[in-house]
């Protein structure tokens, strides 16, 4: 036990000090805004650009300061943690004053106000918030609306969602009874949708402010002079009324062809699509470039060290046991911890400071991947029969000679349809990379989502492209396979 926490506590130093070198200040001359573009008229994705009320305030705000602004787009309830590790300079997503929230960060002054509203099915016989009671309440997960909500009708009549179009979709389908929300968004879904309409009472006034780190008293104090300057020329009333939705009455078709016309086509929605199937491809292709070479590169320590029984009487000796060490605590790591949350530690803290996602995504995923591959070729090598191996020994070769002309190969043969299964696994796995705001696949859908209202189009549509690229593997897999074979005849 006492050598697990050893272990453990050294793997954490590690950690931390390679963490510290890549959170390297880097030089103040941009504003980095962190956001969850799915907030109409506030944040949301128009045209491939993240646009709205907020982000205008931002650019108007970058200028006074005379910043570069940088706009990361996230998920609601991960914008504060970005800002207390620096990831982000400030947060403006409609972001309402709490109390909670201010032991955490600042708040600048208010810029906008808003109030709760409930939004319901259109065939609903709701019409006061009280007939709730003991009903199922859809909210995005962290906002306000989660919080009231939670506290008014008890956690268990609660369902938090990571975005609000999927809490919309659960209510269509009647998993939910009614969905808790700001406003102006609220009123921006009710416009594009005839099936919903709204409970006539408005709930909890609020006003919203923009976020900034606990220790950036100069930045709070310069945004807070730029916003009251904004007010008094009347700068954010006219970008605020720029925003405001007039109803527009939709014309709903009912053909599938016309939907998926709609839903995919309309406002250029594929290319969504057409992204993120690239960055998944590119994403997929290097991470495994990565696992497979640092996989290799671990069993080999393995194999040796297994092999070679080492002592701490040579450096070799000594070099091999640390380094088995290493990997050894490192494959337990990866291995027994969810890849969501090294993502979210790569890309908070130990790449904090790089800006690249596809890089965060690639690196993550590769060194993920590496802890299972290593597995795989492992249990590869321990699967060359022992007889070539002491035969091949007696016959004068090394170690060494005897793992590149012997074991190498014939475990590379024996792993391929192990490997090919992780490959399909990994290409799967960097669906999660949405959540830092990596634009793959299965964010692309979601973005589509997001702007059209409707998720099943998307989602199937996304399911059939996953699964046409895992069937191109598999048969790409079984070629190389029986390309192979002839190894072990
Ligand atoms: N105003 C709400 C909050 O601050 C919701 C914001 C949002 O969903 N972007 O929690």
């Amino acid at each position: 036990m006492k050598k697990i926490l050893i272990n453990i506590l050294v793997a954490f130093l590690l950690f931390v000090n390679v963490a510290n070198v890549f959170a390297q200040e880097e030089k103040k001359d941009t504003l980095t805004v962190a956001t969850n573009a799915t907030f109409p008229p506030y944040e949301f994705i128009k045209d491939g650009k993240i646009v709205g009320i907020d982000i205008e305030i931002a650019n108007k705000l970058a200028r006074k300061l005379n910043l570069k602004l940088n706009v990361v787009d996230m998920e609601f309830n991960t914008i504060i943690s970005s800002i207390e590790s620096g990831k982000a300079d400030i947060g403006m997503a409609g972001m309402t004053v709490t109390e909670e929230r201010l032991k955490s960060i600042n708040f600048s002054m208010p810029y906008a106000k808003s109030t709760q509203i409930v939004l319901i099915n259109s065939n609903s016989k709701f019409v006061k918030i009280e007939e709730l009671k003991g009903k199922k309440i859809g909210t995005q997960l962290g906002t306000t609306g989660d919080i009231y909500s939670k506290d008014d009708f008890g956690e268990k009549n609660v369902q938090s969602f990571d975005k609000i179009s999927d809490a919309i979709l659960a209510m269509k389908n009647g998993k939910i009874d009614a969905i808790m929300i700001d406003q102006q968004t609220g009123e921006n879904y009710l416009s594009n949708d005839s099936a919903l309409k709204k409970i006539e009472s408005p709930y909890v006034e609020e006003e919203y402010a923009i976020a900034i780190g606990k220790n950036n008293k100069e930045l709070l104090n310069k945004i807070n002079i730029a916003i009251r300057e904004m007010q008094n020329d009347g700068t954010i009333k006219e970008i605020v009324n720029k925003y405001i939705v007039t109803k527009d009455e939709k014309v709903q078709s009912f053909s599938l062809i016309n939907k998926i016309k709609e839903t995919l086509f309309e406002d250029g929605m594929w290319k969504y699509l057409a992204t993120g199937l690239k960055i998944t491809l590119i994403v997929t292709f290097f991470s495994l470039i990565l696992g497979v070479t640092l996989g290799l590169l671990i069993s080999i320590i393995k194999l040796y060290h297994a092999e070679l029984n080492p002592q701490f009487n040579s450096l070799r000796g000594i070099l091999l046991i640390v380094l088995n060490r290493i990997v050894s605590i490192f494959v337990s790591l990866i291995r027994g911890t969810p890849t969501m949350i090294q993502l979210l530690i790569m890309f908070n803290i130990i790449l904090s400071s790089v800006k690249n996602l596809e890089i965060v995504a690639i690196l993550t995923f590769g060194i993920n991947s590496s802890a299972y591959v290593a597995e795989i070729f492992r249990g590869a090598f321990k699967s060359v029969k022992k007889g070539e191996i002491e035969a091949a020994r007696a016959l004068g070769m090394s170690f060494s000679q005897t793992f590149r002309k012997i074991i190498l190969p014939q475990s590379l043969v024996l792993s391929l349809p192990v490997l090919g299964n992780e490959c399909i696994t990994l290409l799967k796995e960097t669906s999660i990379a949405g959540a830092i705001g990596l634009l793959e696949l299965t964010r692309g859908a979601n973005i589509i989502i997001s702007n059209k209202f409707t998720a099943y189009i998307p989602y199937f549509t996304t399911a059939l492209i996953y699964y046409l690229m895992v069937k191109i593997l598999e048969i790409t897999f079984k070629k190389l396979e029986g390309k192979f074979n002839y190894v072990r005849d």
